[in-house]
């Protein structure tokens, strides 16, 4: 037999670098029992605080805290797993991180928690992707979803429907077998209906799915007009309240051109066009040329003006220079002046066309529901699941899987195969697919007596 690989223990500082109250380094693996025994001198009960002080090999005390020990599979990753609460200063963290890779612990890639929580069964894979998200989403509503795909709401409607393909699979593969009367069977199990059904609940969760990488992933909109129109007025009062958490991580740097804000939960990305300009200096260039980049990627553009002086040329040039193909929203500001005339502005190309006021906040509900719109967000934040694109594009390979199993009806073969690379498509998303699942299934529901 072979033998299994062996599973060393990996260790990490699992707190955000800097100082905090308390600091955890974090143990998976079967060298936490005596890892704990060295450092603390003994072994708590499971699921147990104790406290105790951490030592180096010569006795000597690197901090006191906390001892938890989770004795595997109860555990985050399925492993014995050990946490040491510390203070947290880098200094004592790194003692500690240093005195549990002394005693034979390796330090962990990123991720590698997780990684043995999937592999031993303790999160399915889109768990496994949420529990990242969760700690990366950058607003309210974008956690609560995140939570909800931990708790493996989405992964439940996909077994659901899994288990439907399946049957079907089941009973096409068991005709397969029955040549003769495969056009009956195919008829008598209803094959059609059945699918037919299976792409309405397929539709329902790729526009799910879409909902939660919006959330996850938000849209880009350009910000485009001459200055003084009132972009950056517009900007603060969309950003109000709702000000996206702009996390700071050392290392990445500011890009002025950029903005992210959110309304109803759904980041928005907006990129500013008046930085975008004609420049001689090298490095500066290559911002601009990246920020074309962004500008030709948006979702959608706003492209603002002045009310009070209608439609001139600088806009008709700021317009020339905007992205074909992006739905562009028309935003006359400055209402509140008088003599605001809004009108002039060209018909064709543009989505829509709204008044507001920076000023006095008039229209600006208008804004944020053309922009939701054009995101394609029509649900509230209750009840959304974060999804990634990955998702999103597993599941339009399952819809069309599907879709071409039942156009295939008469031809057996074909209708199988689409099924059989449809289900690997959905089963992807959960990373759980295995041929074995399949037969089981086919040889627990049929007695075929050969
Ligand atoms: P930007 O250059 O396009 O970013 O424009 P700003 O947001 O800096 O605004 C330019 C000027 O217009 C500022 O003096 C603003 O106070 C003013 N402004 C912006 N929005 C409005 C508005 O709705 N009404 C009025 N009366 N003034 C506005």
């Amino acid at each position: 037999m072979e033998k299994p690989p062996t599973i060393d223990t990996i260790a990490a500082i699992a707190t955000a670098p800097g100082r905090g109250g308390v600091g955890v380094v974090r143990l998976s693996g079967p060298g936490c029992e005596t890892l704990c025994r060295a450092i603390t001198g003994r072994l708590p009960a499971p699921r147990h605080a104790s406290y105790a002080s951490f030592r180096n090999a010569d006795d000597s005390v690197i901090d006191q805290g906390l001892a938890i020990y989770f004795a595997g599979p109860r555990s985050y990753t399925g492993e014995d797993v050990l946490e040491l609460q510390g203070h947290g200063g880098p200094a004592v963290m790194q003692a500690l991180l240093g005195r549990c890779l002394e005693l034979g612990a390796r330090l962990a890639e990123p991720g590698e928690f997780t990684r043995r929580a999937f592999l031993n069964g303790r999160l399915d894979l889109a768990q496994a992707e949420s529990v990242a998200d969760l700690i990366e989403a950058s607003t309210q509503a974008a956690a609560r979803s995140a939570a909800r795909s931990l708790s493996g709401e989405f992964s439940r409607l996909v077994h659901g429907l899994a288990d439907e393909l399946v049957e079907l699979r089941a009973l096409v593969e068991a005709t397969l077998d029955f040549p003769e009367e495969e056009v009956e069977f195919i008829e008598s199990a209803r094959v059609a209906e059945r699918g037919a059904r299976l792409l309405e609940a397929l539709a329902r969760l790729a526009d799910q799915a879409g909902q939660g990488r919006l959330l996850r992933d938000g849209m880009q909109v350009v910000l485009a007009g001459r200055p003084n129109v009132g972009k950056s007025s517009l900007l603060n009062c969309l950003a109000g309240e709702e000000r996206a958490i702009v996390s700071a991580v050392a290392g990445t740097t500011r890009d002025v051109l950029r903005e992210s804000i959110h309304i109803n939960g759904v980041p928005l990305h907006l990129v500013d066009t008046a930085g975008v300009r004609v420049t001689e200096d090298e490095v500066e260039a290559l911002g601009v040329a990246r920020s074309w980049k962004e500008i030709h990627r948006a979702d959608a553009v706003l492209l603002l003006l002045d009310a009070a002086e209608g439609w001139t040329e600088a806009d008709e040039a700021v317009f020339a220079g905007l992205p074909a193909g992006v739905p562009v929203v028309v935003v006359w500001n400055k209402l509140d002046l008088p003599g605001a005339r809004p009108a002039g502005a060209p018909a064709a190309g543009i989505a829509r066309e709204l008044r507001i006021s920076a000023r006095t906040g008039q229209g600006l509900e208008a804004v944020k529901d053309a922009l939701l719109s054009l995101a394609g967000w029509h649900t509230g934040n209750e009840g959304v699941f974060l999804a990634r694109e990955r998702h999103v594009q597993a599941l339009a390979r399952t819809r069309q899987h599907v879709q071409a199993a039942v156009a295939a009806l008469g031809q057996l073969e074909i209708l199988a195969e689409e099924l059989r690379v449809g289900h690997e498509a959905l089963c992807s998303i959960t990373g759980e697919f295995t041929p074995d699942d399949l037969l089981g299934e086919i040889f627990s529901r049929f007695c075929i007596g050969k």
